[in-house]
């Protein structure tokens, strides 16, 4: 009789939830270490912007990734829907993207050439029809006549809270074991295998997988990944309407309005260098605002819902790592997918799945390999 792999992961957002999700279907006893309750992840905070793409077309390595993944991302979706009964919110709402400085047209125009090569439609859409279709934008389409406006059908959303339950319901069916608030101190790795310090206790797993988010240079430090991963924070601002305002998302440069189906609508985000510190600033929250009601002048009205902010781990070259660590076969990182993380995370769990397994992955991995540049001694 053959004893069953034990694997450990360390960290308990979408990453490490999709990885114990695919490993425990493959037989894999997992166990997940999370210090964190589910709405403190970076994970949780999300917006669950999934935008197109096609892995048929895709030459660049992060866009064969991300391509893999839109193409698993409604039967893995319906799998877990139809295991927990919950509604991830995944909906084929379709996206906007509008274009009122010649910065923004610019570098639309560059987008929609890139999106034509990959094979992703892009339609130019009069703004006379955006009026039609999205009513709410019409005072915006009045007071903006020189702009521009594109139409994208393979755009989609989900809605991170409920997914991210969704995730966690579906591990356990699977036999995953969580070890809930808990911080796991120290990694190391020795001839016998990777093991994790929690208190004054070491444990020992077959292999260790370090799924910490922007956390995974604080984790990884005594193997050299201290400067791995950056942390940048976003902030989202959530407003609440009567009934929904909006059909699709809407994008104006890196801004946008995310509308759910009970009249939430998501406004976001920005990048800020403020290390680890949590939390919303009065100002950015009222430049959420201003983008909000100038799009959708009725929006004036909405209840200030609620307001957060979440980490992302941004990487030097913008690639997520996702492989084992130099010289460490045991040992495996899964991380920095920074604006990307609920979109690349079935394609990611899928492929990791694979290399750990000793399969080959769909998408090569090889690009997003840990190596010097993310190891400092
Ligand atoms: C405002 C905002 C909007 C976003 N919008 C989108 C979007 O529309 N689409 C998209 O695809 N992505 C989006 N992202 C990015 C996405 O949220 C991240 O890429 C993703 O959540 C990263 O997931 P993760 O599992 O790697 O990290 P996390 O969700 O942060 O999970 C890591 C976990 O590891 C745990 N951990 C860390 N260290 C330890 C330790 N020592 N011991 C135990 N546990 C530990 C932490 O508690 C943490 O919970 C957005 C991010 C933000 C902030």
């Amino acid at each position: 009789m053959t004893t069953q792999r034990k694997i450990s992961i360390i960290g308990g957002g979408v990453i490490g939830l999709s990885l114990a999700w695919e490993l425990s279907q493959q037989g894999v006893d997992v166990t997940i270490i999370q210090r964190d309750t589910a709405k403190q992840t970076t994970s949780w905070t999300a917006g669950g912007i999934l935008p197109p793409a096609n892995l048929a077309k895709s030459l660049d390595p992060l866009d064969r990734l991300r391509g893999f993944s839109h193409e698993l991302y409604p039967d893995w979706v319906s799998r877990l829907e139809s295991v927990t009964q919950i509604d991830c919110g995944f909906r084929r709402c379709g996206g906007w993207y509008l274009a009122n400085t010649p910065g923004e047209r610019a570098s639309m125009i560059g987008m929609t050439h890139y999106w034509d090569e990959l094979g992703i439609s892009c339609e130019a859409v009069s703004l006379s029809e955006l009026g039609v279709r999205e009513p709410r934008l019409q005072p915006w389409i009045e007071s903006q006549p020189s702009a521009a406006a594109w139409w994208v059908a393979d755009e989609w959303q989900i809605r991170p809270p409920h997914l991210l339950e969704a995730l966690r319901a579906a591990c356990q069916t699977t036999g995953v074991h969580f070890v809930d608030n808990t911080t796991v101190g120290q990694i190391e790795t020795a001839d016998s295998g990777p093991r994790y310090r929690i208190g004054d206790q070491w444990q020992t797993c077959d292999d260790l997988i370090l799924c910490a988010g922007a956390w995974l240079g604080k984790l990884g430090e005594s193997i050299g990944l201290r400067k791995s991963v950056i942390p940048i924070r976003g902030q989202v601002l959530l407003l609440k309407t009567e009934k929904p305002e909006l059909k699709s998302i809407i994008n104006v440069g890196h801004r946008y309005l995310i509308p759910r189906d009970d009249g939430h609508i998501l406004v976001g985000s920005c990048e800020e260098e403020t290390g680890f510190e949590t939390g919303t600033t009065a100002e950015m929250l009222e430049t959420f605002s201003q983008f909000a009601e100038t799009l959708v002048p009725s929006l004036r009205n909405a209840e200030r819902a609620a307001a957060w902010s979440g980490i992302r781990p941004m990487t030097f070259d913008g690639f997520p790592m996702i492989g084992h660590v130099p010289e460490q076969p045991k040992l495996f990182v899964a991380a920095g997918h920074f604006r990307s993380g609920w979109h690349l995370a079935p394609a990611t769990a899928k492929c990791l799945t694979a290399l750990v397994l000793g399969d080959s992955p769909t998408v090569s991995l090889d690009a997003f390999s840990i190596g010097s540049k993310h190891i400092k001694s």
